[in-house]
């Protein structure tokens, strides 16, 4: 079920800061996110690709599709032709076939960098040394936009850990930007806060943030 009174209060809090909010749909139903649609929602995030591909082919084509999960190289031909940003970068191959797949689709696609930031073997995501890699090289991948990083704290009730988690991904954020991304604009982008989080990440620097349960309510499964 939809809580549109919380949607909307987060959304007011959110446009007043600048920050993109994207309702993570994830294991919802077409009808949960058409509700939220009417309500003016665009943005919208999903961690499977049939999913994914299922809904795109079912809702409006307006929609602003983020794809916020592990993204296997052998699926992004699914999502190429549509997807409007890729959060999960966690390595360099994975940015060799979206380059690939957009090229066949003749476009451009945005990408965020996953800087692993958490204290927790569960998550994926680049070291700061990885992503400069990339980075470095990125003139090579013509069909990517780099627009960002994205990264997600540790599960924890730690909140001073949380914090500084998500201040080191805003000042990596930062330090790249400067030494790398001073002519591309479209380096914008700082992903990270979630239903649990957001706050304190939004305090940390966040312009994008990813609201699941809190829209959604709770999901029965995982994947
Ligand atoms: C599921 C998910 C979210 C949303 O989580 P909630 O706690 O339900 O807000 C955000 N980001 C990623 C990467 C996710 O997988």
């Amino acid at each position: 079920m939809v809580n549109l009174k919380v949607w909307e209060k987060l959304r007011n809090q959110f446009t007043a800061k600048k920050v993109t909010l994207i309702a993570v749909s994830k294991t919802k139903p077409a009808s949960d996110i058409q509700e939220l649609y009417n309500a003016g929602q665009r943005d919208f995030g999903e961690n499977y690709v049939q999913e994914l591909t299922e809904k795109y082919a079912a809702l409006p084509k307006d929609i602003n599709w983020h794809f916020i999960g592990h993204l296997q190289s052998n699926k992004v031909k699914y999502i190429a032709p549509f997807v409007h940003l890729i959060h999960g970068i966690d390595n360099a191959r994975l940015l060799q076939e979206i380059d690939k797949q957009a090229a066949k689709n003749n476009r451009v696609i945005d990408v965020l960098l996953q800087y692993y930031i958490a204290r927790e073997e569960t998550k994926y995501g680049m070291s700061m040394a990885e992503i400069t890699e990339v980075v470095k090289h990125k003139a090579d991948l013509p069909n990517i936009r780099i627009c960002g990083l994205m990264g997600m704290a540790s599960n924890t009730d730690d909140m001073a850990q949380v914090r500084g988690e998500f201040r080191a991904l805003d000042s990596f954020f930062v330090l790249l930007k400067m030494e790398y991304f001073v002519d591309n604009p479209e380096f914008s982008k700082c992903s990270m806060g979630m239903s649990g989080d957001y706050e304190i990440a939004i305090e940390q620097g966040s312009n994008m943030v990813r609201i699941g349960s809190l829209l959604f309510g709770g999901r029965t499964y995982t994947q």
